[in-house]
């Protein structure tokens, strides 16, 4: 039987708080990205938005996010094809596809640190977009992240 918020209801149908508690604080959509204008393709890079916390994967500004970087993202219900923006382990992607959360998400395993544990977070395995050049954000493409 379903009876947990996240199975019952849609993303339109979440209030905000159970809408932000989907967050598993990967930091993943915090990485940067290269699309391929031919294939449509996204590439993740361990290059990180500069303010990303690299210890809790937060971003320390979320509520004012958009006043450090204005391209930042803010993800809606209704993103359609955008959801492709965020890696394939992203509870908002996941639940718009129809695909369950996995069992190291937070609200399944009751533990904040799971998504550490279980090698899904970008702890420890980043570099700054302070310290590494526009031109060679190439040679930062990953594929531990999809
Ligand atoms: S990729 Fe999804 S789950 Fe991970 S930090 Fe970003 S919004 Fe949260
Ligand atoms: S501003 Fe915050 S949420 Fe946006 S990319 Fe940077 S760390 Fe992530």
């Amino acid at each position: 039987m379903k009876n947990n918020f996240w199975e019952v209801l849609t993303l339109e149908e979440m209030t905000r708080t159970q809408w932000e508690s989907l967050c598993d604080n990967c930091g993943r959509c915090c990485l940067h990205k290269i699309e391929d204008e031919d294939t449509e393709e996204i590439y993740f890079t361990d290059v990180a938005c500069q303010y990303l916390d690299v210890e809790t994967c937060q971003c320390p500004h979320y509520e004012m996010r958009q006043s450090f970087v204005p391209d930042c993202l803010t993800i809606y219900p209704d993103w359609g094809k955008k959801f492709n923006w965020l890696p394939a382990s992203c509870a908002y992607r996941l639940l718009s596809e129809g695909k369950p959360l996995f069992d190291w998400h937070p609200l399944i395993s009751g533990n904040v640190d799971s998504v550490h544990l279980a090698g899904i977070s970008v702890r420890g395995r980043t570099f700054s977009d302070e310290e590494v050049a526009a031109e060679d954000i190439y040679k930062h493409v990953i594929t531990w992240v999809d």
